[in-house]
Order: C-alpha cells, then structure tokens, then sequence
C-alpha cells in the first residue's frame, strides 16, 4: 500500500489544462445574464488521466476487508462473497420500484418471505421483521415491543430495563430514545451477568432486560436460561442483542432459551459489510408473546399469493418500506450459498478462529477473563510501562494492520477487542500473533517506536477528540 501524503487536487491545478475537448461549436452564441456565472469559484484544472490517478490512489489509502485483516471486534469484519454482492445487483431486483404492488413484486415478496422463514428458523423465533435498518434500529424497534406489550395489558408502571455493564451503548441509548429509564447491571467475577444483583433488581417496575450473547466480552452467558426465567417471573421480557450471532449460527437458537425479541446485524453476520457507513438490516425476531407486535409490513403467503401486511398489534413502521432490500437479497443468497451444515461451519470456525487465536495472543497480552472464548476475545495492551491500548493499535496501522476495536468493552481496562472471524485462514492469524509479538517486544525494548506511530501513514498520531469535534472538511487554500 502507498501510503505517501496525496497532494491535495487544487495543488496539481495547472492553468489551462482540462479533461476535455469539445468540438468547434456551430450553433451561435451569447452572453449569459451577468450574475449567473460565479468567477471566483477557483476549481483546480486537471487533465483526465491526473484527476484518475488522484482519486484512485486516495482510494488505495482506505484499510478494507478486500486489501488487510480486519479483527475490529463485535462489528465481524469477515470476507463477504462477491457472488452475494452480484445477487443483488441483478437488474430485476434493483429496479424494482418498491411502490410498484404486491401484484407486480411476486418475486421480491417471496425473498422477503423465504428470508423471514430462514432467520425465524436460524434464531428459533416465531416469527420476523425485515423493517429495522441498523442493529440500534432492531434494538428500537424491540424496546417498542416490549413497551406496547406492557401497555396492551393496562401495565403502565414498567419502566426499566435492565442493561449488564459490559453490554454496547447502543442499549441504553435505544432504551432511552423509547423513553424507558436504564438500569445496569454489574458484571460477575466471569464476566457474565451478577445473579444477585439481578435477583435485587427484578420488581414490577421493571419491562425487561437487555441482554448480549455472547456478550461483549465474547464470553457465552452460561446463566441465559435462568436469567430469562428470573425476568419472566417478575413479569418483564428478555431482549436479545444479536449482533453476535456469528458465533451461533446453526448451533444455538436465542429464541429457545427464552429471548423473546432479538436483532440480527445482517450487516454483520450475513454477507452484508459492516462499519463502510452503507446501508444496513437490524431484522427483529420475535416469540409468541411479541410476534403481533413487530413492526410492519412483513410478508405472508395468502390464498397462494405472497402479501405484505401488518401484524396484528403492530408498533407501525421503523422505515419506508420494507427495510433494505438489497441486503435482504444478499443475506438469502449467502443463506442459501451455505444451507444449514454451512450456517453452523461459519460458527465453529469463528469460534475456533478466535479461541486459536487467542492462544498465541495472550502470552504478550493478557486476558482478563481467560475462559474459552466464543467470536471474540478481549485483551489488554497496558503491557510495559507508559505503553497503553492506543500504541498497540497505532503501531498495528505500521504493520498494515486495521485495529482491533479498542477501549470497549468498558469494563476492561484498555481493552484491545479482537474478533479474527471464520474466513481468515491459519497463517493470517499467526500473522497477527507474530506482528503482536513484535510489539510486545518494540514495547518493552523500544516504547518511543509506539508513542510516535502511526509512521508509514500521510498523517500520524491525531488529536482525536479535536478529529471528530471540530473536523476541518473543505479545502482552505
Ligand atoms: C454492532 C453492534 C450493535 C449495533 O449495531 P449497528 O448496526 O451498528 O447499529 C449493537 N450491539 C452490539 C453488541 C454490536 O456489536
């Protein structure tokens, strides 16, 4: 990769050269009305081939799954196929109009349809919406749910919802936008949910709990079904952060361990790529109880006709139509490239991707629950004096390396979040070990290498916080 400083395209303006030539005209001309023509606009003028250069170059700088190992843990950077990105690029489903009327969409309803059925079946849920369009979108849509649910049965005093400290903050934010107040909840000595602390929480005040499996430690919840049979008993309803399900697929069903509402980040675990900013899927599943009040439409099959309807209690819609289609095709061809044996394939390699390689990690970087590990594991970079999470993960940048997600979960102190997902083989993950090893050595021997990476970058270490508050986006010459 080249990763020399771009010049930026108004310094390779030169005066007079343009991209193109246009034929003599023969028509006759005339002046525009003054005022119509801005002179002070200042654009660069560059021939074709250095305006193709520039752009593509700057596009060479962007770390992506396609050119370096990606383990940003919790957001599954894995291979997506590319025969899942042709499926839904096919002219049929992408000029579809989606006002065009179920009688004229037979085809895209029964994809929707056929999806709804392999996701039920795949998280153990009764039935499922398509609509949310993000993973904190799905976890809306179900914190709705659990409240309409209350509400439908003259239940007005359940407010809270129980959220575990080490869960993303996508939950308490999506808890808060549906107006319910958060409770957390404090992790256990291994890293799952305090029994006693949730025991002392549980009253009739309470809507339910938010619950991540695996959490974000990446560490399965052993106590699921007696957590989802405390909740019940007080009268709350287990929500089911799905994000993770990569490492469950084929193996472990939410829905039949007493989640009653869950989100699947398609863009995550089912062939649509996460974190680019790009459109996204938070499908909900939902159990018997909550099933009537998933958001609308959903597709059904009525007198041999596929239909689009609402459920019977539905909390309306989350967005236009019906969720992205173009990751709903995606998700059913990569279901279908796999078919059940596949679907579980992807889980057990994840699974042991990750425990693999944690094995060769942890020696230079430990991990503060060392249990085995489901997706992803969480270590710590705090390993020689002076040295924190932030060097590790620059001087990974060095080695043409993306970053683990680093400094979350919040309960572990400099927190190095690796998830090296199932598509990686054998030698990119001794890869990884041997570079960490590197810097575990650099760290010890050499930590001014560290304090000044990123060094093979156009722009090394930022201000961060004055990177996102006050970003400069617009060419000051
Ligand atoms: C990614 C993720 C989310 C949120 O998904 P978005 O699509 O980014 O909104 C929620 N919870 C967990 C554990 C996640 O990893």
């Amino acid at each position: 990769m080249n990763l020399r400083p771009e010049p930026l395209v108004f310094e390779l303006s030169s005066p007079g050269r343009t991209a193109v030539s246009l034929p003599k005209g023969d028509t006759p001309s005339y002046e525009l009305p003054a005022g119509l023509v801005r002179e002070d606009s200042k654009l660069p003028e560059l021939d074709e081939l250095t305006v193709v250069r520039h752009f593509t170059r700057l596009s060479q700088k962007n770390f992506s799954i396609d050119t370096h190992f990606y383990p940003l843990g919790s957001c599954t950077m894995k291979y997506n196929p590319k025969a899942n990105e042709v499926a839904a690029g096919l002219p049929g489903w992408r000029n579809t109009h989606p006002l065009v009327g179920a009688e004229f969409s037979q085809g895209a309803i029964e994809l929707i349809h056929k999806l709804q059925v392999m996701l039920g079946e795949i998280g153990g849920f009764e039935a499922v919406s398509l609509q949310p369009a993000a993973g904190a979108h799905g976890e809306l849509a179900g914190v709705f749910m659990i409240r309409a649910y209350h509400l439908s049965r003259g239940d007005s005093k359940r407010v809270k919802i129980l959220i575990p400290d080490s869960a993303h903050g996508t939950n308490p934010a999506s808890c808060t936008m549906a107006g319910l107040e958060t409770v957390t909840i404090p992790s256990n000595a291994e890293g799952g949910v305090d029994m006693d602390a949730l025991k002392a929480a549980l009253d009739d005040t309470v809507a339910g709990i938010m619950i991540t499996n695996p959490n974000t430690l990446g560490l399965f919840e052993r106590n699921i079904e007696e957590i989802a049979r405390l909740v019940h008993g007080a009268g709350g309803l287990v929500y089911g952060d799905g994000a993770n399900m990569n490492a469950l697929t084929g193996v472990f069903k939410p829905g039949e361990a007493g989640i009653d509402v869950m989100h699947f980040n398609l863009h995550k675990t089912f062939s649509t790529p996460h974190g680019g900013g790009g459109p996204g899927s938070g499908m909900v599943g939902a159990g018997k109880t909550l099933a009537p009040f998933l958001p609308g439409p959903v597709a059904a099959m009525e007198g041999g006709k596929y239909v689009l309807r609402d459920p019977a209690k539905t909390v309306g819609k989350m967005k236009a139509f019906y969720g992205n289609f173009g990751v709903l095709v995606r998700a059913y061809a990569y279901i279908r490239m796999l078919g059940a044996e596949g679907m579980r394939r992807v889980a057990e390699n994840a699974v042991l991707n990750a425990n693999y390689l944690k094995s060769l990690v942890e020696k230079d970087f430990p991990v503060k629950y060392p249990r085995r590990c489901m997706h992803e594991f969480v270590a710590m970079g705090d390993i020689a004096p002076g040295i924190h999470t932030l060097d590790i993960a620059k001087r990974l940048i060095d080695y043409g390396i993306h970053p683990p997600t680093i400094y979350f979960p919040l309960i572990v102190p400099e927190a190095l979040m690796v998830e090296p997902t199932e598509t990686e083989d054998k030698e990119a993950l001794e890869e990884f070990a041997a570079v960490m090893r590197k810097i575990a050595e650099e760290a010890k021997a050499n930590p001014e290498l560290l304090h000044a990476a990123p060094t093979t970058t156009p722009i090394g270490r930022l201000d961060e916080v004055a990177a996102a508050r006050c970003p400069v986006l617009c060419y000051r010459g």
